[in-house]
């Protein structure tokens, strides 16, 4: 079977042909039929999130049960299944008190050799799961079964981009009825922040992009005003709210400079949530005066803070009953020799989401 493997720095990834590990009684082989392409996985490539070469790149996927191991009770042959970023073991620290998004097997579970390569090497895979593959073989923790019709390329969204954006605004946020609402970064996590923002109920959620293409598309998911920050974006926002900022502002790419920005646009009183994953090693200056006088909150959001096993059936719910658009967030389907194409497409910021697809 093929994988698309990160084989160094600034490298294209090699898609190879590969043999995958003979799986353990807890785990579960996948077809996969759709995988999105999150920065998170150009962000390997590129070095911002650094893992050692060589592993089994994506990590955004949906696919079908076509074996499971003796020990496996999540799931069972045929099921339709998302991926989770990440596991949900049922039994750590944290699982056991509803933060199964910071399940505590997540890190081991990263370094699972999963696929024996041609050079004799071998490769564990992103988040444990390595989803730009043909077939992948990931622990039971890792699946969430599901029943529905919608396509693979909408499931698949829902295992990073879809949560961590959603979540974010209706887990971490808890954005309320007629919230004010601003989000910087208008690409497939930032889209979905939008719509969760708009499923609760927000009465202005001002969407921010440079590309005058995903400010007009964050339009059509929800957003009632579009500000391109080439203009001072945060003057911007405090005029579209009376001069105060909004209720909760959030930054969805993970640059120092927009988390600034996030904060200087949220009201005295109101919630800066940060979303996009920056650099390992980024840091914020963060004057703590004004922070405390006008009673300011700062919050990371880890993937949506979502409860994968309860929350992935809810969007699909939003999806199904047409409040939450999916469909309208795929921006191209490829085959999997053409996911340099994705990259490219990425850097450039002309797409919201692109999508691996086994039919395509
Ligand atoms: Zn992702
Ligand atoms: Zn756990």
């Amino acid at each position: 079977m093929r994988a698309a493997i990160f084989v160094g720095q600034d490298q294209p990834p090699s898609i190879e042909d590969v043999i995958a590990v003979e799986p353990g009684p807890g785990d579960v082989v996948v077809r996969v039929g759709a995988s999105g392409v999150c920065h998170s996985d150009l962000s390997v490539l590129n070095g911002t999130l650094p893992v050692p070469p060589p592993m089994v790149l994506g990590h955004e996927g949906a696919g079908t049960v076509e074996w499971v191991g003796s020990e496996v009770t999540r799931v069972r042959l045929g099921d339709r299944v998302i991926a989770s970023l990440t596991p949900v073991c049922g039994s750590c620290w944290h699982c056991i008190r509803g933060e199964t998004h910071l399940c505590e097997a997540g890190s081991a579970f990263g370094r699972v050799t999963r696929v024996h390569r041609h050079d004799g090497s071998t490769a564990p895979a992103l988040s444990g799961l390595g989803t730009f593959v043909d077939v992948m073989t990931t622990s039971e923790f890792a699946l969430v079964p599901v029943r529905t019709d919608l396509p693979d390329e909408q499931l698949a969204l829902i295992g990073c981009g879809v949560t961590t954006g959603v979540g974010a605004a209706l887990n971490t946020a808890k954005v309320f009825p007629g919230a004010t609402v601003a989000v910087i970064g208008c690409g497939g996590v930032g889209t979905a922040v939008i719509q969760g923002a708009r499923i609760a109920g927000a009465a202005r959620i001002v969407a921010i992009d440079p590309v005058a293409a995903k400010r007009e598309a964050a339009l059509g998911f929800g957003a009632t005003d579009a500000v391109d920050p080439a203009d001072d974006p945060v003057e911007q926002v405090k005029a579209l709210t009376d001069g105060r900022g909004v209720d909760f502002a959030f930054e969805v790419v993970g640059a120092e400079t927009l988390m600034q920005q996030a904060m200087g646009m949220t009201r005295r009183g109101g919630t800066t949530v940060l979303v996009g994953v920056p650099r390992f090693d980024a840091a914020l200056a963060v004057p703590v005066f004004p922070l405390i006088l006008a009673d300011r909150t700062i919050k990371g959001s880890y993937y949506g803070s979502a409860q994968a096993l309860r929350d992935f059936p809810r969007f699909i719910a939003l999806i199904e009953s047409g409040r939450l658009d999916l469909g309208s967030m795929v921006s191209q389907r490829l085959p999997l020799d053409r996911l340099e194409d994705a990259f490219e497409t990425m850097r450039t910021g002309d797409a919201i989401r692109s999508v691996i697809s086994a039919t395509s």
